[in-house]
């Protein structure tokens, strides 16, 4: 979503996900589906790709980090830390959770039934000795308690950073970032019996994404890596904020690169109020709601009921419930009621807005201005703070007040009115004006959703013929960086044209009634 916006202000984005590959699990898991890992792998991400496509989510780059340009920049990193003193060798003893692939203190480890656990699986943590390299975190403890005082805003939300602020004032042990006993990842360059583990390969992905030149880098694009770098946002789950916060941050000094200006971390969504759980099968997958109930309802109701940094839940009803009272009652009847009715009384030709309404009516000029503010300001500002919950709101109470708009006016009587033969001239004017006005309040709010809902934009937008084949003033057509071309309505064009023409298109009701399936 955000993405789609910044496109639609005419920035240049480039938005990268992707799939974290190399660990030890990942190898069992591989094993135990007796395939190669690799092939294992490609089967996933594959999936996960598909997936995304499906819910028309438009990254420039699926990065995976077993690509062979990823391999390359990684390398060149640890080489560089390792030069730098950065990274040494070390025997080491902790408590190691498989799960996690983490090491924890006796004190961040939970006291369960059979000693200590994993704070986050709940199993028992092992005891393990091993020989690794280790990166000296607690070299950067200063630097980084100073960072978040002088730049509270690099981290989000304000809860989060305490945590985080927290935990880093409690004292910054170094990590290790390398392992052995197995070879699914990228070998150390000075020490190819180990891999690289985790960290150290999963974080630089968003270096590699953006052309970072490493020596060997068959992407290397040192241009291109100035243009993206440092990005404006990583958006990351807020089980891996410390990693993105304090790890990252410490890693990019250790190599001379500045920071990401800023990371968000948002929360979980939940299954009908419990943590998901594949072992307990309390799950659900994005492409089993799509199934059952289609992108649009998935993408906004996920976007819509949810806050987006703290955490959410999902259930059948409550996608039924919200996508039927926003979309259905909404926005898809306002939409249906007003193009079938300028369709009957002026076909694919214009009613004009002569800005004469009844009398005491306030005008969708200032409904617009009261929605979404001046130039739609208030929907920018809802981005930029990542409240993509009130960028809905905001969306449905415009919709809502177009409602109240046909209510206070009663189109269907004006048109009543207009056919008698003593109609008036300014008969005739109020009923084209209040008709116009809805549907320059209609083309704003389609534009408004196609962050969120971009096919349901495109479909409301092109009943009012404005479309990015006829209308290409209204749309950019947008190369992502995956090669794929997207049309792209513009930001400029949210606001309220009191002169603007239509060529309307027969109705078609957009978004049918959700039931739930048994
Ligand atoms: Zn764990």
């Amino acid at each position: 979503m955000v993405a789609r916006f910044r496109r639609m202000e005419g920035r240049p984005v480039f938005f990268c996900t992707g799939t974290d590959e190399h660990s030890q699990n990942v190898e069992k898991a591989a094993a135990k589906v007796e395939l190669a890992t690799k092939a294992f792998c490609d089967r996933m991400a594959e999936d996960i790709r598909n997936t995304f496509d499906k819910m028309e989510i438009t990254y420039d780059r699926f990065i995976r980090t077993s690509d062979p340009d990823h391999e390359k920049v990684c390398q060149f990193l640890i080489e560089k830390a390792f030069q730098a003193g950065d990274v040494y060798k070390k025997k080491y003893e902790g408590l190691y959770c498989e799960s996690c692939e983490t090491f924890y203190t006796e004190k961040e480890s939970v006291t369960g039934s059979k000693g200590l656990e994993c704070p986050t699986h709940k199993v028992p943590l092992k005891k393990v000795e091993e020989e690794n390299y280790f990166f000296r975190l607690s070299k950067f403890e200063n630097q980084l308690k100073d960072y978040f005082l002088s730049k509270p805003e690099f981290l989000n939300p304000d809860f989060r950073r305490n945590e985080i602020v927290s935990f880093v004032n409690q004292g910054l042990r170094d990590f290790s970032v390398s392992r052995t006993g197995f070879k699914w990842g990228i070998p150390l360059p000075f020490d190819p019996e180990h891999v690289i583990y985790v960290w150290y390969d999963a974080l630089i992905n968003y270096l590699t994404a953006v052309k970072f030149p490493a020596p060997g880098n068959p992407n290397a694009d040192a241009e291109f890596f100035k243009k993206f770098w440092p990005c404006d946002v990583h958006v990351v789950g807020k089980d891996i904020t410390r990693f993105h916060a304090v790890y990252w941050p410490a890693m990019l000094w250790s190599a001379g690169i500045e920071l990401p200006k800023t990371v968000f971390a948002h929360g979980h969504l939940m299954l009908n109020g419990e943590k998901m759980s594949k072992t307990r099968g309390n799950i659900v997958t994005p492409d089993e709601v799509m199934t059952d109930f289609g992108t649009n309802a998935l993408r906004w109701y996920v976007i819509s009921a949810n806050s987006f940094s703290g955490d959410g839940n999902y259930s059948d009803q409550d996608i039924v419930l919200k996508c039927n009272a926003d979309l259905s009652n909404n926005i898809g009847n306002l939409v249906n009621r007003v193009v079938t009715m300028a369709y009957k009384h002026f076909g694919e030709s214009s009613p004009h807005n002569q800005n004469k309404l009844p009398d005491g009516i306030q005008n969708i000029a200032s409904r617009f201005e009261q929605s979404f503010g001046a130039g739609a300001v208030k929907l920018r500002e809802a981005i930029d703070s990542m409240d993509l919950m009130g960028y809905c709101s905001r969306v449905t109470e415009f919709s809502g007040s177009l409602n109240k708009f046909m209510d206070e006016t009663k189109p269907w009587s004006q048109a009543k009115v207009v056919q008698k033969p003593e109609a008036t001239d300014l008969d005739r004017a109020v009923f084209q004006s209040t008709l116009a006005q809805l549907l320059e309040g209609i083309r704003n709010l389609g534009i408004a959703l196609w962050p969120v809902i971009p096919s349901a934009s495109e479909a409301i937008l092109a009943q009012l013929g404005v479309t990015a084949l006829a209308v290409s003033a209204d749309f950019d057509a947008v190369k992502l960086h995956s090669g794929k071309v997207i049309t792209v309505p513009l930001f400029s064009k949210l606001s309220f044209d009191a002169a603007r023409e239509f060529k309307l298109s027969p109705p078609k009701p957009l978004f049918p009634r959700l039931e739930i399936k048994e």
